[in-house]
């Protein structure tokens, strides 16, 4: 039955495959020649298969599980360097058909403000975004085929790219709405987005139908076989993400990680990023009520395990998380995360009052942007507004191709700090601008290719002389 090449959701996360994969990981989290023989493995930095990352997630032994973290470190300095790539996401329309219980969002939830933006108000949310620095967004909706049809999605989107406001400009847009038909996505990859992402929230069928009992997204298979369509429609940078507490977090791991082989499998391309979102507190979503909620340490392990897992994808972090649990998952394997976020319609340009906004989830990390960025350069890391992949047609296969020989430092590493030295003149606060520049100057003297090191010395000339928009 388990079929990772198959496009059948019941195949390629074959639930006895889950299973068996458990039972694996539970008779082996302590033999220590199968944990050192799966460790060497991982050092090779070519990833592991599900039931080799299960069993490290459930290892026990703690010596191992310190070469575990240890070992997650170095893959995300091997592919990633210290670039953190920023992000905020956009919410367009809280209107939705469905049933989830955990979302606030869902149809019976009368006291929640519904609110779905104008072509205008989009235009205004752009600018406040701009005007903070961000160049890359992740537009969010519920599912409302009346309210929030996909030429509205279409609208919105290219709303966004015709903003030229000062500097500024959203060079990318991801897209997280529910999952759709293959004609819609064809639409989607047209219009210009740069991933296609959507949580499958939990990869356990009969739990996955419990928490969706009403709407188009109570279809289990509908949902799961999403990114094949979303492949098929010719969109080859997608992120999946499960929504930890909702589920068994082993179950979880171990689905997420046959849905990453099945793409690789049927598509010759892995996802793109892997988000790893928290249940949170919401209008009326008490996660207490959940039974599965994890704590940081299981979430940490989570974290370093799918680094080792497949180092070739990105991990994202939304500001779901706190300052101190965003810290501590940067040095274990996230390379994106969104800051100075707004998770409530409308919340950019026009902040509403906390009783009366239409916010999905509570955020943890409410820092404004420039504080976020300087946070990071005093922990070591480069700030990155870079969106050069997507303009240069280095997505899906090429895109991995670059990483998994490791070549995309040569890119991401001068567009990196380029993009970085562009925000600092543009919109960073005179404390930023001043860490940031030293940072710069310390990034520069790393290059090694003395070709890109020249070109750099020249474009960053440029910028301070007012240009933009140089990348690799
Ligand atoms: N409506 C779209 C769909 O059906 O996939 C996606 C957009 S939704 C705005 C984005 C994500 O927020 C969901 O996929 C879910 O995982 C997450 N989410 C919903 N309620 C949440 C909560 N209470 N805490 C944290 N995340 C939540």
């Amino acid at each position: 039955m388990y079929n990772p090449k198959s496009h059948k959701a019941e195949e390629f996360i074959a639930h006895e495959e889950v299973l068996a994969s458990l039972e694996y990981a539970e008779k082996n989290k302590n033999n220590l020649k199968l944990i050192d023989e799966i460790l060497s493995k991982a050092k090779k930095g070519k990833g592991l298969s599900h039931r080799e990352a299960a069993v490290l997630l459930d290892c026990e032994i703690e010596e191992k599980n310190n070469e575990i973290f240890a070992l997650a470190e170095k893959i995300k300095k091997d592919y990633y360097g210290n670039r953190i790539v920023l992000f905020a996401p956009l919410y367009l329309s809280n209107y939705c058909v469905n049933g989830c219980v955990y979302c606030p969002y869902h149809s019976q939830n009368k006291t929640i403000p519904r609110r779905k933006l104008s072509q205008e108000e989009i235009k205004n949310e752009v600018i406040a975004l701009q005007d903070m620095g961000h160049k890359r967004l992740a537009i969010e909706a519920g599912e409302d085929p009346e309210n929030n049809p996909i030429e509205y999605i279409l609208d919105s989107i290219k709303t966004i790219y015709g903003v030229k406001h000062k500097n500024g400009a959203i060079r990318r847009v991801n897209v997280n709405i529910a999952a759709t038909t293959v004609e819609n996505y064809k639409k989607l990859h047209e219009v210009g987005i740069g991933t296609y992402v959507l949580f499958q929230e939990t990869y356990n069928k009969e739990t996955y139908e419990r928490l969706h009992p009403t709407g188009p997204k109570h279809d289990y298979a509908y949902h799961t076989e999403a990114m094949d369509r979303a492949m098929q429609a010719g969109i080859d940078d997608v992120s999946l993400g499960v929504l930890f507490g909702l589920e068994l977090y082993r179950y979880e791991f171990s689905a997420l990680l046959m849905h990453a082989e099945h793409l690789e499998a049927a598509f010759k391309v892995g996802p793109h990023a892997i988000s790893v979102p928290r249940l949170r507190k919401a209008d009326d979503v008490n996660p207490d009520e959940f039974d599965n909620g994890i704590d940081d340490d299981t979430f940490a392990k989570i974290v370093a395990c799918i680094r080792i897992a497949v180092p070739y994808t990105g991990m994202i972090i939304s500001t779901r998380e706190s300052e101190e649990c965003r810290k501590r998952l940067l040095h274990l394997g996230i390379s994106q995360m969104s800051g100075g976020s707004k998770t409530s319609v409308g919340g950019y340009f026009n902040p509403m009052p906390e009783d009366e906004n239409s916010a999905q989830f509570d955020i943890s990390d409410r820092r404004p942007l420039d504080e976020v960025i300087r946070w990071l350069m005093e922990l070591g890391y480069l700030p990155s507004f870079c969106t050069a992949c997507y303009g240069s047609g280095r997505t899906g296969e090429r895109f991995m191709e670059i990483c998994k020989e490791q070549q995309i430092h040569n890119f991401c590493q001068p567009n990196a700090i380029l993009t970085l030295k562009e925000y600092l003149d543009d919109y960073a606060s005179e404390q930023t601008r001043a860490i940031g520049y030293k940072l710069i100057h310390g990034e520069f003297d790393k290059i090694k290719d003395e070709k890109i090191k020249e070109a750099t010395k020249t474009y960053l000339e440029r910028i301070e002389a007012g240009e933009r928009n140089f990348r690799f």
